[in-house]
């Protein structure tokens, strides 16, 4: 599932490609996958790309969006005569011919370039949204993890009183935006904090650790460019992502980087969870 920094990176090559672009036509393959009127985007004007949270927004010059979640397989893959960028789920489809049996929405813009949102398991989606509609849906989240907003102090007072397990309390997005499992696990284990100790038990001095632990990780991520099409047409798989270097996710039976404990898998609120027993209290 793509996580924030892959969401970043997406948002940050997409930027100087396609702002200044005029939609020219949308075709939707998946009814599923695109939900508004294709009228209120046809012929408008991309004005900027953001990210909020786990969300894309596409602003448009006639107060409308196209708001993107990518879920569990989505990606967004930009193709002009001379470029191909974007990110996502990593498949076949960053470097096949495109579009793919994948492909659920087609959105041809000026210039001959064409922005494809493939999703093979049709749980992403993009939406048409007033400016109002996008403000309301991003007051609802709390602050992004790496933003300068989220201190300690906000930190530790939204903790306060609440005995649900740690790992769970950082990752919901009311508390703070954009930890995802995978960034979760590894900011606890580098912090030495057992993921399921209730929120509301952790010290001070503790708090600080696992946020500064938090901002560390997905800074790491955002640097290592989260998975990329460079990576997969240039490097060897998959290498180069934030996937090869975790402290903890998915290294089940390895070696703790803290202590040389071994690491282990539980589940916690559904979730897979790694930890080293050795050196998280
Ligand atoms: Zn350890």
């Amino acid at each position: 599932m793509p996580e924030l920094p892959e969401v970043e990176t997406i948002v940050r090559r997409l930027q100087p490609l396609v702002v200044g672009s005029t939609i020219e036509q949308v075709e939707v393959r998946k009814e599923k996958s695109f939900q508004g009127s294709l009228d209120a985007v046809v012929g408008a004007t991309m004005l900027s790309v953001e990210r909020r949270a786990k969300f894309i927004r596409l602003q448009l010059d006639n107060n409308y969006n196209l708001l993107v979640h990518l879920k569990m397989t989505g990606q967004l893959i930009y193709v002009s005569s001379t470029t191909r960028v974007g990110g996502g789920h990593p498949t076949a489809d960053w470097v096949d011919e495109l579009p793919s049996k994948h492909t659920r929405v087609i959105i041809s813009l000026s210039k001959s370039a064409q922005l494809f949102f493939n999703d093979q398991r049709i749980f992403g989606w993009i939406k048409v949204m007033s400016d109002d509609e996008v403000r309301f849906i991003f007051d609802q989240l709390g602050p992004d993890v790496i933003d300068a907003s989220v201190t300690p102090d906000y930190l530790y007072e939204k903790l306060q009183g609440r005995s649900i397990a740690i790992k769970q309390a950082i990752m919901d997005n009311s508390v703070m935006s954009g930890l995802g499992n995978i960034y979760a696990c590894d900011a606890l284990n580098r912090a030495k904090i057992h993921p399921a100790r209730p929120a509301k038990s952790l010290s001070k001095p503790e708090v600080a650790e696992l946020l500064s632990q938090s901002k560390q990780v997905l800074e790491l991520g955002i640097k290592l460019g989260g998975a990329t099409i460079e990576h997969f047409m240039h490097i060897d798989g998959f290498s180069g992502r934030y996937q090869d270097v975790t402290a903890v996710y998915g290294r089940e039976g390895e070696a703790c980087y803290n202590c040389g404990g071994t690491i282990s898998k539980i589940k916690l609120g559904g979730r897979g969870t790694y930890l080293c027993e050795g050196c998280q209290e």
